[in-house]
């Protein structure tokens, strides 16, 4: 099974954490994580929080729950969502 995350790299959902209550710590104070760096790129990506890792996320909460191919078509809808709200 492929499991990497079909991502595109926009860092929509690293730009609205005011939005998820686990990553307030990591707001900068404007929704944005401290740690994106200006080419939207994960400062910390090795240590990065399990909720920032989809591999990890889908393992610990809903590896019984759906499939990997579901789950990331329900989190793509995510993306896309942050997308159209950052247009
Ligand atoms: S919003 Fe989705 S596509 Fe954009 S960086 Fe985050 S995971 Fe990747
Ligand atoms: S820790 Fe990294 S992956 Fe997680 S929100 Fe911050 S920049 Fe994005």
């Amino acid at each position: 099974m492929n499991k990497e995350f079909p991502c595109d790299k926009c860092g929509c959902c690293c730009k609205r954490l005011d939005l998820v209550d686990e990553m307030k710590d990591f707001d900068r104070g404007d929704g944005v994580c401290k740690y994106l760096t200006p080419n939207n790129e994960c400062a910390i990506y090795d240590n990065r929080p399990d909720m920032c890792n989809t591999k990890k996320y889908y393992e610990k909460n809903y590896k019984n729950k759906m499939t990997w191919e579901e789950f990331v078509t329900n989190c793509r809808k995510g993306c896309k969502a942050l997308q159209e709200m950052s247009k």
